[in-house]
């Protein structure tokens, strides 16, 4: 395979293949936010817990009010966490506040709005729904319910139901332990001196911030320099961890030194090279058991790699499927021509126009170009041999944001 350019789905396909999922762990939901959910939740109470009123008002019988107005006795109060622990009788009513439980012989709540107090009575104005404002109990879920089926990725309304189910700890994945190594000679840390010829590191702090935004531990294993004996030194160091992602040095150049140390210490490739831009070279493969996603030096491939396969390949290893990014359809907001044979991935701004959404590609798109893609809201995906296409034509996004 190595040596041919592989379509962008073919990659992600062999790559996710590869991968398995690491093992479970269980935590608190404190910790969870993000977290990749392993075994299916099953509810461990009901919720609502008992019926109770969904409003401030009066917990009535509904055949006591044949018609209105009517003047029922209060007999107690309701309020949350403060049942009335008595049976409403014939005439009578109970004042009750939002999330009380109904008393037992109540089956209808007249909202205040609806009634005038009296001196230990109430009169009801409106003739009341059998039912009306009563949320009955587990109408939202019962006891033993599966409400969120493993794997799942937890966001914030995930930890809330999991929370009202009762549930204070999950089994999630593991964090996967994702090595980030930089390569070049060229290639100093943020704020170290910068020699003669040399430049600051973007990838290294870039993917390391991918690895843990995509729920993985980023282990920082900093800058090597394209000296093949010190990139197997780290390799070797690293042989435990989940999955090692290079960047640089795996072009054809003199000096990409990555493939050729890894394979004379025993690394077998899967591919090297991707039908796409920005990014054509892409070394996948394993050192023993090591998975090693070798990325292309230049910041904005390095990232849109990262985009496009990292990511899958951490859902992977978290138990999901490692699906592509989401795409999105939108209209072209300026002509694009021909695409050659290679998938295009472009930096746009993404506006709306009334309503509809309209991804405008920056009119330079070299792959060093950091700030553009900073402010890019969505790369354009352009199929390889598509056709000239005209301002206002639809075309498939990936948000970025
Ligand atoms: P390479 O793939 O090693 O040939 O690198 C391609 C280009 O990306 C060169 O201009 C490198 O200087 C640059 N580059 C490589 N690694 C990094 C990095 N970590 N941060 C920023 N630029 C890099
Ligand atoms: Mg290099």
């Amino acid at each position: 395979m190595a040596g041919s350019l592989l379509p962008v789905a073919e990659a992600r396909r062999l790559i996710v293949d590869d991968l398995a999922p690491v093992p479970a762990e269980t935590i608190t939901l404190a910790d969870a936010l993000g977290r990749v959910l392993r075994a299916d939740a099953t509810a461990q109470v009901f919720h609502p817990p008992a019926d109770v009123s969904a409003m401030d008002g009066y917990a009535v019988r509904c055949d006591d009010i044949p018609q209105v107005p009517r003047t029922l006795r209060v007999v107690g109060e309701s309020a949350a966490g403060h049942p009335w622990r008595k049976t409403l009788g014939a005439g009578e009513a109970v004042r009750i506040f939002t999330g009380a439980y109904v008393p037992a012989g109540a089956d209808t709540i007249v909202i205040q709005e609806n009634a005038s107090a009296g001196d230990g009575s109430v009169t009801i104005n409106e003739k009341p729904q059998h039912g009306r404002h009563i949320r009955t109990k587990g109408k939202d879920f019962k006891n033993g319910d599966v409400l969120l089926k493993a794997p799942r990725r937890l966001n914030a309304r995930d930890i809330g139901l999991l929370a009202a189910m009762n549930i204070p700890r999950v089994s999630v994945a593991r964090r996967p332990v994702v090595g980030v190594l930089s390569t070049g000679d060229e290639i100093v840390l943020p704020g170290e001196p910068i020699g003669d010829g040399q430049i600051v590191s973007a990838n290294g702090p870039g993917l390391c911030a991918f690895v843990a935004s995509h729920g993985g531990e980023a282990l920082n294993l900093g800058v090597v320099k394209d000296d093949p004996k010190a990139l197997l030194r780290i390799a070797e160091q690293v042989r435990h961890i989940d999955l090692l992602v290079t960047s640089g040095g795996v072009s054809v150049g003199d000096h990409d030194v990555v493939k050729g140390a890894l394979s004379s210490a025993g690394f077998k490739a899967t591919f090297h090279k991707i039908a796409m831009r920005p990014g054509k070279p892409l070394l996948y493969g394993r050192l023993h058991d090591l998975p090693i996603l070798g990325l292309p030096g230049n910041p904005v491939s390095a990232m849109v790699c990262a985009i496009l396969f990292l990511g899958p390949a951490l859902a992977r290893l978290q138990g999901l499927p490692g699906a592509a990014p989401t795409t999105i359809s939108a209209r072209l907001g300026t002509a694009l021509g021909a695409n050659d044979s290679r998938t295009d991935h472009l930096r746009a701004a993404l506006s709306h126009d009334g309503g509809v959404p309209v991804a405008t590609p920056f009119p330079l798109q070299d792959s060093n170009m950091l700030a553009n893609f900073a402010r890019a809201d969505v790369l354009i995906v352009r199929e390889p041999f598509a056709p000239t296409a005209d301002a206002g034509a639809s075309v498939s996004v990936i948000p970025l944001n």
